[in-house]
């Protein structure tokens, strides 16, 4: 069982020199979508150094929602 969301990655190919703004982009799109690898820890760095709060990953069982 494959979590290689073939059509998403077909739709959404990586620019070739991404700015950090594409990668976060893409990266956010792909953890919705997609979960065939974990958001790289450079990407995440990106996230964390904006202030902007990471996207949820497809097929995490995430622990506890502090929401409630
Ligand atoms: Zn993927």
């Amino acid at each position: 069982m494959s979590r290689l969301n073939r059509e998403w990655h077909e739709a959404n190919p990586m620019p070739k020199n991404p700015t950090p703004e594409q990668r976060m982009g893409w990266h956010a799109g792909h953890a919705a979508h997609c979960a065939c690898r974990a958001m790289p820890a450079g990407v995440v760095r990106l996230f964390t150094e904006r202030g902007v709060p990471l996207p949820a990953q497809q097929g995490d069982s995430a622990p506890a929602d502090p929401k409630g």
